[in-house]
């Protein structure tokens, strides 16, 4: 047991420069404190005495750092294999961090099937300052080569929310380098244990934290990784001077929820790739996204890039009062906003998720529903889909 009033040193498993595994998911960020604890303690404690005037020890004061936060952006970092990660206080948060990045002057690309969200704090905030946003199909290199003219990042979704398209993060990381741009890429939906855009030419990995790393439904929160060390300050630096910060406790439940992340997607992609299967036979059922199915558009991208499909799907129906009949019928899947948890959600995105960005070119159609699937008993849930579908 520690008897000096130094913080003991956080442990660090050797999972520097390894693939990330089951392994590293359970084991790094774990910081035994003074006790050698296997969980990771909250540390609530918002400043830390200093040795002597302006010199601290290894914390000074909370939102620029704290024992909870940097055992999660450690555990974080290990799962992408990164230089550098860092919590947010929600995934908007950390896309909001990663647009302060954009250089004076130039615009911000992203997919015209991207998070209404995103959309709406480039257009509604970011707008209002000046900065342009430049919506293009990120498959259409000819096109996404165009739209990055001059521009400072590009925000790519891949998967797509909610039509689940696929681009190649390779090409688009590509162009946008050619372009001088920053390559971000919400990871959201793949995961990380599904897709590491790092390895494939991407700058920055975002995450909304409040979908599968959380897992449970029960805490907001946002994560970025990025390849190289120095974007990675810049980003902590954002920390520090704008303080969109994690709690202590929210980090808790972040890095609880990361602890069995491989194991949840596995289910939950196993169980939507069966449901994806038995809809797409479906005649009631006029059309079925999920980019584990053999005609799907971007079905050869997906395999080199991800290594599960995932597990959200989205479904279109006869017209919208079918869709919204049938996404009040279900009683296993819940008619709720949010994915990526242990439970499966059902939700209209035209009324709900994507609200927002009617009338724009991200409009999606009113008789699309979007599916997370949860690790539920899979019987269970084609059962349930099928009763709503009657
Ligand atoms: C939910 C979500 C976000 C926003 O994250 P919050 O944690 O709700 O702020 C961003 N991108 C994608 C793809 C999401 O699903």
């Amino acid at each position: 047991m520690t008897t000096s009033n130094q913080p003991p040193e956080p442990h660090h498993p050797s999972t520097e420069g390894a693939v990330p595994n089951e392994t590293s998911y359970v084991h790094s960020g774990v910081n035994p404190g003074a006790y050698g604890a296997v969980a990771t303690g909250i540390e609530l404690s918002t400043t830390f005495t200093m040795e002597s005037p302006g010199v601290a020890g290894r914390y000074d004061y909370a939102r620029a750092q704290n024992p909870t936060r940097e055992a999660l952006e450690d555990a974080l970092r290990a799962t992408e294999n990164a230089a550098n990660a860092q919590a947010w206080s929600s995934g908007l948060a950390a896309i909001d961090a990663v647009i302060r990045l954009t250089a004076a002057g130039r615009h911000v690309v992203i997919g015209n099937d991207a998070y209404g969200g995103t959309w709406r704090l480039l257009e509604k905030v970011w707008g209002r300052l000046g900065l342009r946003t430049v919506v293009v199909d990120t498959g259409d290199q000819v096109a996404l080569e165009a739209a990055l003219d001059g521009a400072g990042l590009l925000l790519l979704e891949t998967p797509t929310n909610p039509m689940l398209r696929v681009t190649s993060i390779r090409r688009a990381a590509d162009a946008a380098h050619a372009a001088g741009a920053v390559c971000a890429v919400d990871n959201t939906f793949a995961t990380s244990w599904l897709q590491q855009p790092l390895d494939h030419g991407a700058d920055i990995s975002i995450h909304s934290a409040t979908k599968y790393i959380g897992g449970h439904s029960d805490v907001v929160g946002g994560a970025t990784m990025t390849r190289d060390a120095e974007l990675g300050r810049h980003l902590a630096f954002l920390q520090k001077a704008a303080g969109a910060v994690p709690g202590p406790f929210d980090c808790f439940l972040m890095l609880r929820g990361l602890r069995t992340l491989p194991l949840r997607v596995e289910r939950a992609s196993a169980n939507a790739a069966r449901i994806a299967a038995a809809l797409a036979r479906d005649p009631r059922v006029a059309k079925v996204h999920y980019p584990g199915l053999d005609d799907h558009p971007d079905r050869a991208i997906v395999d080199t890039q991800m290594r599960l499909p995932g597990a959200m799907l989205s479904i279109e129906l006869a017209d919208e009062a079918t869709a919204r009949a049938i996404a009040t019928r279900t009683r296993v899947f819940s008619l709720a906003e949010s994915l990526g948890a242990v439970e499966s959600l059902i939700e209209h995105p035209a009324s709900m998720t994507h609200a927002s960005v009617n009338g724009s070119a991200l409009e999606v159609p009113a008789s699309l529903l979007r599916l997370s699937v949860g690790i539920e008993n899979v019987e269970d849930l084609l059962a349930d889909l099928d009763r709503a579908l009657d």
